[in-house]
């Protein structure tokens, strides 16, 4: 028996910016050339035959570009040359998918890294009532688009930072905080995004505390 992997269907869009916001973290903006959903990804690549990278749109829904927010992998295929695109470069996408729309509030979301990005497009695409957010990052500057998620969620905007310390950020692992939590309100769906092994941890941390399978939706960058 032969298996065939479905080829994704790529079309090219020019870069119209490429930001540093933190070290090795970029906030690729591309010309827009299809509507999407706040949660969805694309998939992307620089050249036609290459396999393409998955990346959460980090954009609002009605931004007139489409962007995503990367950190470089440096021994990676495609994020080393990534960070190199220029305005006006070409890349190719393709149209977006995915079934992490996180679409039900009331709501807990949570995320580190990069992770963070089906959320930044959420709150720049206006959903903000009823909605926590409980975000990690080793640095300070690894809260990325904090005074956004501040301004719309304001004490609902939680911060756990594992090797720095500063106003309003919790010291330590935002896991630590889930598990000397009494109990995790069990009605809320928790929308969970990034590394793998953050989201093996939070589950099995919410799961151990009362919270149904079902409420628990993850998106995992591998
Ligand atoms: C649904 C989804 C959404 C995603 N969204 C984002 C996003 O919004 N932002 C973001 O930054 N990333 C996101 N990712 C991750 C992204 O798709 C890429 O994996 C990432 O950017 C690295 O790509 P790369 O080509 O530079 O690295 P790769 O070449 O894929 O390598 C990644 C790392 O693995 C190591 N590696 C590669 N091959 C091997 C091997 N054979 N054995 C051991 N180690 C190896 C490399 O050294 C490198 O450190 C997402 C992933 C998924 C699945």
């Amino acid at each position: 028996m032969s298996f065939t992997r479905k080829r994704i269907e790529l079309q090219l869009t020019q870069v119209i910016d490429n930001i540093l916001i933190a070290d090795g973290v970029y906030y690729l903006k591309l010309h827009k050339p299809f509507d999407f959903k706040p949660g969805q990804v694309v998939a992307l690549s620089l050249n036609e035959n290459d396999e393409p990278r998955l990346y959460s749109i980090a954009s609002g829904k009605n931004e007139v570009s489409l962007n995503i927010l990367f950190d470089v992998m440096p021994t990676g295929q495609l994020t080393p040359t990534l960070a190199n695109l220029k305005p006006n470069d070409e890349v190719y996408i393709s149209a977006p998918f995915g079934k992490f729309l996180c679409e039900h509030t009331p709501a807990v979301w949570i995320a580190t890294g990069t992770g963070v990005a089906p959320f930044v497009s959420l709150i720049k695409s206006g959903t903000n009532k009823n909605i926590t957010l409980l975000h990690g990052a080793r640095t300070i500057d690894g809260f990325y688009f904090q005074n956004e998620f501040k301004e719309k969620l304001g004490d609902d905007y939680l911060r756990f930072c594992t090797t720095e310390t500063g106003n309003d950020v919790i010291e330590g692992r935002l896991t630590n905080y889930l598990k000397e939590l009494d109990n995790p309100a069990p009605e809320l769906k928790y929308y969970l995004c990034g590394s793998s092994q953050m989201i093996i941890d939070v589950r099995e941390i919410l799961l151990s505390k009362g919270v149904a399978y079902d409420k628990i939706i993850a998106e995992i960058y591998f």
